[in-house]
């Protein structure tokens, strides 16, 4: 409905969005993304974003892990390169050149070390590129308000309903949170990703697009870090911050989707999701 600011996600939007790789390019044009995450014991939630991220189409991939992450990180993901913090367990220093990448994704797996917190805090001081944040990078945001009023404009946020409760406040109801949702997005300048089984997208302007993907198979440890991998990955494309949430969040429950219909709802893991990614987006385009 033209007045209203709620809309449904449908394909055929999404479609005018997406477009076929032109024959001329090169890994170049599809951008460098910048992944930051990982702690002692939760190096799998990088790991996973990672993955994710490359079947998304980045161009190029980083990430950043504390040491205990490098060696894991470069045998399971040998597309990406590896950078390693000083730190054997936690992150405690985002890298020097930032703005060489087109996004900078980071939480999954983070960890809420007081350093980590620092390094953020460092971190938005600087000029940077888009960023995604999920996670632990949202909890920390939540536990430091300043940090929260620091947060670049049109950052993309991924949180689950409790990562929302810590950043806005407890809902009453499922409209409350939307209402929440919207205030939030307006205050912060940002949009956001309230997942759950119709993943809502809150947008600066306070509009909200709810998704008609997905299924409770992804409810399911890690299918979360698989989305922050997707939109980092399509954001470093150039894609708007708009669309690539648009497109992001409908090709991953999607994936999702054709995942259960293989695997069935029970059995489906997150690396499924990652899997299917392929077929979600042969569908689309
Ligand atoms: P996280 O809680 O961060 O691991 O994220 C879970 C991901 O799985 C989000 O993208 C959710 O939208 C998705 N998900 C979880 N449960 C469901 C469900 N019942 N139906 C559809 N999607 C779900
Ligand atoms: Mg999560």
């Amino acid at each position: 409905k033209a007045d209203s600011p709620y809309s449904l996600l449908t394909p055929e939007r999404l479609k005018e969005v997406l477009k076929p790789r032109l024959k001329f390019t090169h890994k170049g044009t599809y951008g460098n993304a910048l992944l930051v995450g990982g702690s002692y014991g939760k190096i799998g939630a990088i790991t996973l974003a990672a993955k994710a991220a490359l079947r998304a189409g980045v161009g190029l991939l980083t990430v950043q892990t504390p040491m205990v992450g490098y060696s894991i990180l470069q045998v399971a993901v040998p597309e990406a390169m590896a950078l390693s913090d000083a730190h054997e367990q936690h992150i405690t220093a985002f890298p020097e050149e930032v703005n060489q990448y087109q996004c900078i994704g980071i939480g999954p797996g983070l960890g809420q070390a007081a350093d980590t917190a620092l390094a953020l805090e460092k971190l938005f001081r600087q000029a940077l590129p888009p960023l995604v944040l999920d996670a632990d990078a949202l909890n920390l945001l939540a536990l430091d308000r300043q940090l929260l009023r620091n947060l670049p404009a049109n950052s993309i946020l991924t949180p689950h309903p409790k990562e929302f409760e810590r950043l806005a406040s407890p809902a009453k109801h499922d409209y409350h949170r939307l209402q929440l949702l919207k205030d939030f997005c307006q205050e912060h300048e940002c949009y956001v990703v309230l997942k759950g089984y119709h993943t809502c997208i809150g947008t600066p302007t306070g509009e909200c697009y709810f998704n008609t993907t997905g299924n409770p198979g992804m409810a399911t440890g890690g299918t979360g870090d698989t989305l922050t991998g997707i939109l980092a990955g399509l954001r470093a494309q150039g894609f708007s911050p708009l669309d690539t949430c648009l497109v992001g969040v409908y090709l991953h429950g999607l994936a999702g989707d054709l995942a259960a219909e293989q695997e069935g709802e029970y059995a489906l893991i997150a690396s499924d999701v990652t899997q299917y990614l392929g077929k979600a987006f042969q569908q689309l385009l």
